[in-house]
């Protein structure tokens, strides 16, 4: 008896519901998955994250070889392709049940929608699970019944029903019955060139590698981690979300580690540790949106009125705010930081999404845009959120009168400069005195731009455009 396991956002072999069942159900077991470039531009996935997603399918082969699993790997025109590709390998193969774990865009939802129509028609068996989150989406209602779109009654919600059997992932693979069939890992043509400027030895593929970052964070920096986390230089954060964004480890598997060194308190016990399970909260929440609201993922804001803001576009002020060059020294330290490492610390992610959706007021989907397309840990539910909470167009969005300051952030969160020095080797000589807003002759000196807008005029214009919105 022959099963297939359609792998997807979920590049692991422990807690893994799809392969883990196939193990036990069936003798024979082989893998699949679907490499789409053409998928992979549409939904703007970074060049930085394809080279991570194919050096962590080598890795999951290898893992996967040790089981006697083959992984194929199958060249496909895009998501309405997919079906097609798995109907012919279940037909080459006499493969009698096809395994796989959701997805939960919209595109995805669809495309499975066709592959279960096509199975039932062949009268091939298939099931599917949810692997991305501690409950399934859309299952934590209000008391009304409804989803919910605010984080904090989300929040409670989630821990009232947790229950540590939910984090019951532990299971013992076995080494399946050889197939004849072997993984074109190896000879299949990715056809992929490496376009970004990220030192991959940074992120090192594998589940093996998420497993170590996880265990250095929770050895070494989450008993700081309340303390550490808005402080850019300091890297206070574990750096697991390029591997949750590729389901190389679960968000299970994490809240397990975290609850073992915490005596198995959720919400009391060390600080650090709840404060990280919150975070990890929040990826759940915007997954939830994702899937209870569809219209965030087709382009569309939370809030209904923001559909009336009247955006700007300019094209200078936008490239200078993709170089980091906009003359605000924390917003270019961090735009450059994602250019150099494919990823930008949390509270940066905040302050040049404000920056650019009030300051600048340009259109949220742009920037969300030109996050996907570099960052390493691009997730569509977690950018999107992130994006029209800053822009204030989202659920528990920052008030649209809250407008960060880029020189308070700084000043705040990076007191002596030294992230700024990191990524603006530019001011490096500046005191700290001055470089969160350098005086002109320092501008000069360094050959650091001028701001490209005045902070207070542009707050009262993001402002007015908001009020008229509302109005
Ligand atoms: C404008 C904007 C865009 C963002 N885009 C993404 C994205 O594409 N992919 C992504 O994974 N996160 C995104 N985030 C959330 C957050 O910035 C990153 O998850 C975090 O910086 C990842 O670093 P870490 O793994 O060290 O986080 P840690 O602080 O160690 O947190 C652990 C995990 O919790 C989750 N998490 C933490 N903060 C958030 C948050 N605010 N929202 C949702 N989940 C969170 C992540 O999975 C993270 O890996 C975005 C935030 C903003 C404001």
């Amino acid at each position: 008896m022959k099963s297939l396991v359609w792998f997807r956002s979920d590049l692991r072999v422990h807690d893994n519901p799809s392969l883990k069942e196939a193990c036990i159900n069936f003798d024979e077991v082989h893998a699949v998955y679907l490499y789409s470039p053409k998928q992979l531009k549409e939904h703007n996935e970074a060049n930085v994250k394809t080279e991570f997603l194919i050096n962590n399918l080598h890795s999951l082969s290898q893992d996967l070889e040790k089981l006697n699993i083959p992984l194929t790997i199958l060249k496909s025109d895009g998501f309405k392709n997919d079906p097609q590709l798995i109907q012919e390998i279940i037909t080459q193969r006499n493969i009698q049940k096809v395994f796989w774990n959701n997805q939960i865009g919209t595109d995805e939802l669809d495309r499975d929608m066709l592959m279960k129509e096509i199975l039932d028609k062949e009268k091939v068996d298939y099931e599917s699970y949810f692997d991305q989150l501690v409950f399934n989406p859309g299952s934590l209602l209000s008391g009304q019944g409804t989803p919910y779109s605010v984080f904090t009654p989300f929040k409670k919600k989630w821990i009232e029903n947790f229950d540590l059997e939910l984090l019951d992932i532990d299971f013992e693979y076995k080494p399946k019955k050889l197939t004849e069939i072997t993984s074109n890992i190896k000879s299949f043509d990715f056809n992929f060139s490496s376009k970004h400027f990220v030192d991959m030895t940074l992120w090192q593929a594998g589940e093996k590698e998420a497993d170590i970052r996880l265990s250095f964070f929770l050895t070494k920096k989450i008993s700081q981690y309340a303390q550490d986390r808005n402080d850019p230089i300091i890297d206070g954060t574990s750096r697991i979300s390029p591997y949750l964004a590729l389901g190389v480890i679960s968000a299970k598997k994490c809240i397990l580690e975290a609850l073992k060194i915490n005596n198995f308190e959720l919400t009391s016990g060390k600080k650090g540790i709840t404060k990280w399970i919150d975070e990890i909260i929040w990826r759940e929440f915007y997954k939830n949106i994702m899937f209870s609201f569809p219209k965030v993922s087709k382009g569309q804001p939370f809030q209904e009125y923001s559909k009336a803001i009247k955006w700007r576009y300019d094209e200078f002020e936008y490239n200078a705010w993709k170089k980091g060059m906009t003359g605000f020294p924390i917003v270019d330290a961090a735009m450059r930081q994602l250019v150099a490492e494919g990823w930008m610390h949390n509270r940066l992610r905040m302050v040049v999404a404000m920056f650019f959706t009030k300051n600048m007021l340009h259109d949220w989907r742009l920037g969300e845009a030109y996050f996907m397309q570099n960052l390493i840990d691009g997730d569509f539910s977690s950018n999107n959120g992130g994006w029209q909470w800053s822009s204030s167009t989202g659920t528990d969005a920052a008030p649209y009168f809250r407008i960060f300051n880029p020189i308070t952030q700084s000043t705040n969160f990076d007191k002596n400069g030294e992230f700024i020095k990191k990524y603006i080797p530019e001011l490096r000589d500046l005191d700290k005195s001055v470089i969160h807003n350098p005086p002109k002759e320092h501008r000069k000196y360094c050959n650091y731009p001028e701001p490209i807008l005045d902070l207070k005029q542009s707050r009262l214009r993001a402002i007015e455009a908001f009020k008229a919105a509302k109005s």
